[in-house]
């Protein structure tokens, strides 16, 4: 039942349709409550309150799978003046950048040339660019973009996902770079990706505690108590620099935790994402967390103050189809196994 919800959300967040509407409609569903704006002006004062309690961040312009070279060159515009503005407002901030965003899919060569133009102006102002991970069909690609520029830009690194059989052997090419250790967004097939959640899990400690042991800095990315309790206590056994690692977490979840781990002292980073092109990414948290669908029906029908919406419209169709189309998908499923 789990797998099943979660392969309903992945598979609506590569919906082209779904996502080509949704840049018109504004946020939905509750979106707002996890995409922190709609440009980048809109989540400067959300850094610096993070800022303020000493959280950096990291920005993500959301945007991918684009196929028009127009459209990429648009979006590495955009990051370079998101860039100049990190750097004229004095956040600490840095940037994650998706590379279907920048044109992967159309053309390798195009794509290298707008990250290093990216990777070129980041470094002017000694900012760190991560280079978000995808799903598997693009993970080989993104590590050959990531090889021809790595030798040229101290100020770049990526994401390595535990859920990836090969991860454990990736890690030795990628010791030396700063990592993100995520346990993995995306619908792979048990012939790449382990498929039980104790055995994501079991790998995620296995490296995070390898990683933490190596010299470069890792970037724990997780919203999982429990993982994170066990690494807290592997970091005090092993008398583990804190300033080897940070814990990271999403724009929207766990706030409170957020919070507390800043005060504790630990480096904290909370990822922003921000833009019209949200509903793959918004997708994507429903499908690690099926309780966030409550919002998606409370925004539907009502407004903020808990009124009855007056034109719940267009949300509400849309919440609708989407629970017809799980519950059909659910009903046909049962219908195969019975
Ligand atoms: C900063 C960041 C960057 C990421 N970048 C990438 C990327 O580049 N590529 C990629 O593939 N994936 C990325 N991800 C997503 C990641 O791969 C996971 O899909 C996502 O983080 C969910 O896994 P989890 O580790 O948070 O824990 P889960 O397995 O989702 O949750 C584990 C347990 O934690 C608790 N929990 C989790 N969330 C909540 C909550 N909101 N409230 C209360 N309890 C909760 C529950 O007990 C739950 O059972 C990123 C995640 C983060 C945090």
């Amino acid at each position: 039942m789990v797998n099943l919800t979660r392969n309903f959300f992945i598979g609506l967040s590569n919906n082209k349709f779904f996502n080509e509407n949704a840049k018109r409609w504004g946020f939905r569903l509750g979106a707002d409550k996890f995409v922190a704006g709609t440009n980048f002006d809109t989540v400067i004062d959300t850094i610096k309150d993070l800022n303020q309690r000493g959280i950096s961040c990291t920005v993500d312009n959301l945007g991918e799978f684009v196929s028009e070279k127009e459209e990429a060159s648009e979006a590495k515009n955009r990051i370079l003046v998101i860039l100049d503005k990190i750097h004229s407002e004095n956040l600490d901030c840095h940037l994650s950048v998706k590379l279907t965003q920048l044109g992967l899919d159309i053309e390798e060569a195009f794509c290298v040339n707008n990250i290093r133009e990216i990777l070129k102006r980041a470094n002017q102002y000694n900012l760190f660019v991560n280079i978000d991970m995808e799903d598997y069909s693009h993970y080989v690609q993104t590590l050959e973009v990531l090889q021809q520029v790595r030798d040229n830009y101290k100020n770049v690194g990526t994401v390595v996902q535990s859920y990836l059989y090969r991860t454990e052997e990736d890690l030795e090419d990628l010791k030396d770079l700063r990592l993100r250790l995520v346990k993995g967004a995306y619908q792979e097939s048990k012939d790449v990706a382990y498929q039980k959640k104790e055995e994501i899990d079991r790998e995620y400690i296995r490296l995070a505690k390898k990683r933490l042991l190596g010299d470069a800095f890792t970037s724990i990315a997780t919203h999982d108590h429990h993982i994170i309790n066990e690494l807290k206590q592997f970091i005090n056994e092993n008398n583990i620099s804190k300033d080897k690692f940070e814990f990271q977490m999403l724009y929207g979840f766990r706030t409170e935790m957020q919070y507390e781990l800043a005060e504790e002292g630990y480096n904290f980073c909370t990822y922003i994402p921000f833009g019209n092109d949200w509903f793959g990414y918004f997708m994507r948290r429903l499908a690690e967390r099926p309780q966030n669908l409550n919002l998606v029906m409370k925004d539907a029908f009502y407004t903020k103050d808990n009124q009855l919406k007056k034109e719940p419209i267009i949300t509400g169709a849309v919440a609708v189809s989407l629970m017809m189309m799980w519950k059909r998908k659910r009903k046909s499923k049962n219908e195969k196994v019975s």
